[in-house]
């Protein structure tokens, strides 16, 4: 059986959020932005649920959030929305400024902005993952708009100083924007007290649906609508409001926050067994700082080993992640940014634990890379 220890990539969604959502594909269909009748009223009134639930997770009000189809769409809107805002009102500041290891949903958008007239400055990380705080501070200046930074990182886990970070953003008078997919539900986080004015989260990373997701946009933080029709969520993203996928988010939330230190102690064990075992193996390498990161993130590098043998021999038994990024082939620029070689990348192993990881699936995946190494380091 295949042991499923890949969660940084997607979560199964909990049978309890299905459960939530099943009533609202079909006996309770209306559109929530019909308020004539009931059922719309209804509706409307199960996407508010979610939303004070979404709210309430990371200490902001309701009005705050921004429903969107996930992550990507959250980043493109809170990145391309405060520059199109800052040109609107002729406001001077114009440069933004990101990490090297940021999700190409944060990288991407950015970088358009970078070739439409707002200079961009990519930051390189310290060999543990974190960002020099006084590079960063020399970094940020009266002619910064955005800084953006995620909670954590969706390879190597790194959590890196978000209330330092704010408070540089804070001191320059500059926005800071998280991508917080893979924290939310995961550690705790709360808005106000990190100074972040705008955080992205994402249903399918805390066993919620795919499809859903949302921006927390603190107050006063001016945005242009990237998506323009209906008026939904006050103007800034319309279409059609998802009202399952919504619903399944806020229980998501909700469940996520109720075993949140549970589940991080438990698989923190887990993973400390996990690292304990491969590590004995000799030759494995530990990528991004050994103590702030996610309890239920793992990421080695492994010497002496081809890459792309290892990886085969591992996927009947294992579902996990390998120094390529996002199967598209080409080396993690993650780990790039740590200072691992493209051989190196490809002979690396991304572990995400989850809700539903059991020690017994620790051992296989222990025992699994073991008979690979064995088989592999003896037949080069
Ligand atoms: C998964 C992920 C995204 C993309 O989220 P979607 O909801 O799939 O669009 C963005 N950023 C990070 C850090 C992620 O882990």
């Amino acid at each position: 059986m295949l042991a499923y220890l890949d969660h940084h990539a997607t979560t199964p969604c909990d049978p309890r959020v299905l459960e939530a959502m099943e009533p609202w594909w079909s006996s309770c269909f209306a559109n929530p932005s019909s308020r004539l009748y009931r059922p719309a009223l209804e509706a409307a009134a199960a996407v508010e649920i979610a939303r004070e639930r979404v709210a309430a997770a990371l200490g902001v009000e309701a009005r705050a959030v921004i429903f969107t189809s996930g992550a990507t769409e959250a980043n493109n809107l809170a990145l391309k929305g405060v520059a199109e805002a800052a040109l609107e009102r002729g406001e001077r500041r114009r440069a933004l400024v990101t990490l090297a290891t940021e999700h190409r949903a944060v990288l991407d958008p950015l970088q358009w902005l970078g070739l439409h007239g707002f200079p961009l400055t990519v930051l390189p990380v310290q060999p543990d993952g974190l960002v020099d705080l006084q590079r960063l501070e020399a970094a940020i200046d009266a002619d910064t708009l955005l800084v953006s930074v995620m909670a954590a990182n969706n390879e190597i886990g790194v959590l890196q100083d978000l209330q330092a970070i704010g408070r540089l953003c804070r001191a320059r008078g500059a926005l800071l924007h998280c991508d917080a997919a893979q924290a939310v539900g995961h550690i705790p986080l709360t808005m106000a007290e990190l100074g972040i004015d705008l955080l992205s989260l994402s249903g399918h990373k805390l066993y919620g649906p795919k499809g859903a997701g949302a921006l927390l946009r603190g107050e006063g933080v001016a945005l242009a609508p990237q998506q323009h029709g209906g008026g939904q969520e006050h103007g800034l993203r319309a279409g059609t409001l998802a009202v399952p996928l919504l619903v399944g988010l806020g229980r998501a939330v909700e469940l996520a926050m109720a075993d949140l230190q549970e589940r991080g102690a438990r698989l923190g064990a887990l993973r400390q067994r996990l690292w304990d075992g491969l590590e004995a193996l000799g030759g494995i390498r530990l990528n991004g700082h050994p103590r702030r990161r996610l309890p239920h993130n793992l990421n080695i590098t492994i010497d002496g080993v081809e890459g792309g043998r290892l990886q085969r021999r591992l996927r009947r038994e294992l579902a996990v992640s390998s120094g390529s990024a996002c199967s598209q082939g080409s080396p993690s620029h993650v780990l790039a940014a740590l200072g691992r070689s493209p051989v190196e990348a490809a002979a690396s192993i991304r572990f995400g634990l989850g809700r539903g990881t059991q020690e017994a699936e620790i051992e296989r995946a222990i025992n699994a890379v073991a008979a690979a190494l064995a088989e592999l380091r003896s037949t080069p």
